[in-house]
C-alpha cells in the first residue's frame, strides 16, 4: 500500500468523467487500499480515485463505521435537505456552507464485485454525494450559489498566484 498526493483544485484529472470499472483485478484491489491509506493519512472521511490521478469509478470512505470500498456507485435516492459546512481534500484549508439533500442512498458492487447499497443521513449522506460528484468531474465549488462560488473562486485563484497561505 501507498500514499499518493492528493490532487488539487485546478488539476484536470478532477473534471473528467471517471470510467466505470469492468474488471475488479489487482490493480483495482491495489487502488482501493491505496486509497484508503491516503483518505485516512490525509485525514479525510471519502475519498475518489480521480483525486490520486486515476479516472476510474472507485471511492472509499468512513463516516464513522469503519472503512468502506465502493465501486461504480449511482446516487439512487435523496431526501430531505440539510446545510452543512462542507470541505473536499482536494480544495485544502476551505469549508463552505453547502445545501444538498440530508438524505442520500447509493448503489454500486464491492471489491468481489457483488451488488452492495450504502444510505444515509447527514455525514454519511453527504459524503455520498459529494464522492459521487467527484467521479461526474463536480468539485463542491460547482454547489454553491453564484455568489459564494464567485468568491471562492477569486480566492482559490490568488492562492495559485502565491498569494495564499496553503501550498
Ligand atoms: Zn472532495
Amino acid at each position: 500500500m501507498a500514499i499518493f498526493p492528493i490532487r488539487t483544485f485546478g488539476d484536470p484529472v478532477l473534471r473528467a468523467r471517471a470510467e466505470r470499472v469492468h474488471q475488479i483485478d489487482e490493480s483495482i484491489r491495489r487502488l482501493a487500499a491505496d486509497m484508503l491509506e491516503t483518505m485516512y493519512d490525509a485525514p479525510g472521511v471519502g475519498l475518489a480515485a480521480p483525486q490520486i490521478g486515476v479516472a476510474k469509478q472507485v471511492v472509499v470512505f468512513d463516516a464513522g463505521d469503519g472503512p468502506e470500498i465502493l465501486i461504480n456507485p449511482e446516487l439512487v435516492e435523496t431526501g430531505g435537505e440539510w446545510s452543512f459546512d462542507e470541505g473536499c481534500l482536494s480544495v485544502p484549508g476551505h469549508f463552505w456552507p453547502i445545501t444538498r439533500p440530508a438524505f442520500a442512498r447509493v448503489r454500486g458492487i464491492d471489491l468481489e464485485g457483488r451488488d452492495v447499497e450504502h444510505a444515509g443521513e447527514e455525514l454519511l449522506g453527504r459524503v455520498l454525494q459529494h464522492e459521487v460528484d467527484h467521479l461526474k468531474g463536480m468539485l463542491l465549488i460547482e454547489r454553491l450559489d453564484r455568489k459564494l462560488r464567485k468568491q471562492a473562486l477569486r480566492e482559490l485563484r490568488q492562492e495559485a498566484l502565491g498569494f495564499g497561505a496553503s501550498e
